[in-house]
């Protein structure tokens, strides 16, 4: 599981991943994994694997439980998405830069090398995604696989 996410990472965002997870918690990697590759515990993606009987969410929105609804939208997470929201500023409502990828809105394809994620904004996503509780699983506090990295 670990190692199938991280390849998605890899096509997602090539370089520049290793440096979002640089220094992330194993809960917050686990949860930044889980909000990047759409695999996850929301409706949305449980439905898609025959595993809720229904991809809306809990909320009375009558909307699938997506990424995006659960970030910006839910309104089960007012409280949690207060800093959130701050911490976002002009970026707030953009999915790309919520998760570490290019802001759309500000892309110039001549700044590919300059170009950074924006960690803040992703820090303060995964803290929103753990306080809510909301992609919490039994799994992902216990197995961190071993990863082979040769470091040459
Ligand atoms: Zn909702």
């Amino acid at each position: 599981m670990g190692r199938f996410t991280k390849e998605i990472d890899r096509a997602f965002n090539s370089g520049h991943t290793k440096k979002l997870y640089d220094g992330l918690t194993a809960l917050q990697s686990a949860a930044l994994s889980q909000l990047r590759t759409g695999i996850n515990k929301l409706n949305g993606y449980l439905h898609k694997i025959h595993c809720s009987d229904t991809p809306l969410c809990d909320c009375d929105c009558n909307l699938v439980e997506t990424v995006q609804h659960f970030l910006f939208a839910c309104p089960r997470w007012v409280e949690q998405r207060r800093l959130m929201r701050i911490a976002h500023g002009e970026a707030w409502g953009d999915l790309s830069t919520a998760l570490g990828g290019k802001d759309r809105r500000s892309t110039r394809e001549d700044d590919k090398e300059e170009w950074r994620p924006n960690r803040e904004n992703v820090l303060a996503t995964i803290n929103f995604a753990i306080a809510t509780g909301r992609l919490a699983s039994k799994a992902s506090t216990s197995t961190t696989s071993p990863t082979s990295s040769t470091s040459s």
